[in-house]
């Protein structure tokens, strides 16, 4: 069947699904549709706006080591136009302090030195799918770092991974946290004010892929895919039961674990799937405070439920609106999320917080250690394409603008 005649749907409109529909448009495939649950599409690429400023209730910025987002921006002739973000350390009362204690810079300069020799051996990092994973790499990365001797760094990679909500380096795998923050990203990490940024926020992406594409169906989730006798798929949503040749599916795979058409295994895997609970709210203060503050005792797991960055993108100190993030407290604490975040906000000094918008994200999908060894990714990979369906998004691609982007033009180039 030629290009012209196959009906493609694509399942989630973030990142991951923007991208691939665009693809396929440039592809010559006339007869893509994408289907998306919510009245908006971005996903977790979720811009708001107040008092004519833009502010992000998802992603926050690109780094100057991701090469295919600046490939995508090229090609969209986006440009980098937002505030220049800063950071600043502090510990719970508010007092600035050191992200790396003086006595421990030479051990740091040593260990970052020895970082991407043994980032080297490890072949499986090196490409968008991911396959022939190093024992090694399923490994809790604290156990990772223990065993390379990165004292230093596991302190670091809290600093810069535990912090953005990605989960407890006790918990989550080295593959993840290797994927996500690869050695150039680490060392792009430490030079914030050329973090990219966007005037109109990270939405400006969504806004300009959403253009290339002709069949964007908003607020339809698909509830059901099923096969028919003759080798299609027909995708069930709210409304409608509508026929296509081959479906991608990029929205929570975990979402999808009941289709008929998986063998048992798949169903366990896909409910395997883990996700970090974390918290974004937007406050509107009577006195906005500078910069963005990253609260590093919070970062363990005993302080869940506290703030762990708040960010005041713009240069305003009247009243205006601060983003505070936070992961869910534990089940048996006393407060709610909010009660908690409100107190942290008045002992940082921050006067009459007002809420105005807040979101719950399921953040960092990723499996454990036992799920790794017995062979998520292969049987993953290995279902690609098998009775047409396709599958992308977090999970496969290990989040990050970069990966999303990476992983999806690379599905892209092999099947399409
Ligand atoms: C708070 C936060 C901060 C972040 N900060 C950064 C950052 O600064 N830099 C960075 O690089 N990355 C960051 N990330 C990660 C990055 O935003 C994501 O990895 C990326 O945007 C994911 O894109 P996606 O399309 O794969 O998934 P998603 O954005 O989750 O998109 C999936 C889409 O599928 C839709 N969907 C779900 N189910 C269905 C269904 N049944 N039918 C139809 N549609 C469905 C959803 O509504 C959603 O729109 C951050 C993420 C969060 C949450």
């Amino acid at each position: 069947m030629d290009k012209e005649d196959r009906k493609i749907a694509v399942i989630g409109g973030g990142l991951s699904g923007l991208v691939i529909a665009e693809g396929l448009n440039k592809k010559g495939y006339k007869n893509v549709t994408l289907f998306e649950k919510n009245e908006r599409l971005g996903g977790k690429l979720h811009t708001i706006w107040y008092k004519g400023k833009s502010y992000e209730l998802g992603a926050i910025f690109g780094l100057p080591s991701y090469s295919k987002l600046k490939g995508l921006m090229k090609r969209l002739n986006i440009k980098i136009d937002g505030p220049k973000l800063s950071r600043t350390n502090y510990n719970a009362d508010g007092q600035k302090i050191m992200p790396i204690p003086k006595e421990n810079l030479g051990d740091f300069v040593e260990e970052l030195e020895r970082l991407p020799h043994v980032l080297d051996i490890y072949k499986s990092l090196k490409n968008a799918s991911i396959k022939n994973i190093e024992p090694t790499l399923m490994l809790p990365f604290s156990k990772w770092c223990d065993i390379n001797q990165f004292e230093v760094l596991k302190t670091v990679y809290i600093h810069y991974f535990t912090i953005f909500g990605l989960g407890n380096i006790d918990e989550v795998p080295a593959l993840y946290v290797l994927r996500i923050m690869n050695y150039y990203h680490l060392m792009s990490f430490m030079q914030i004010p050329e973090f990219y940024t966007w005037k109109n926020g990270v939405s400006s992406l969504i806004e300009s892929l959403s253009k290339e594409i002709g069949d964007i169906r908003l607020g339809q989730k698909v509830m059901d895919i099923t096969l028919s006798s003759k080798g299609t798929l027909w995708i069930q949503t709210k409304f409608e039961r509508l026929e296509f040749h081959q479906v991608i599916i990029t929205a929570s795979l975990d979402e999808f674990s009941h289709l008929h058409f998986w063998d048992q295994d798949m169903r366990q895997y896909l409910n395997s799937i883990k996700y970090q609970s974390f918290n974004v709210y937007a406050f509107i203060v009577n006195k906005v405070p500078k910069g963005c503050g990253c609260i590093l005792e919070n970062l363990s797991p005993s302080r869940r439920g506290h703030i762990t960055i708040w960010d005041a993108r713009w240069d305003i100190y009247d009243e205006g609106m601060v983003i505070v993030y936070a992961y869910d407290p534990p089940e048996d604490s006393k407060l709610s999320s909010l009660d908690i975040i409100k107190e942290d906000l008045l002992r940082l000094g921050v006067k009459n917080p007002r809420l105005y918008q807040a979101k719950r994200w399921k953040h960092c999908p990723y499996v454990d250690t036992d799920t790794l060894e017995s062979g998520f990714y292969d049987k993953m990979e290995n279902l690609q394409g098998m009775n047409n369906v396709f599958l992308a998004g977090e999970i496969m691609s290990m989040l990050s603008i970069e990966n999303c982007i990476w992983y999806s033009e690379d599905l892209l180039e092999r099947f399409f």
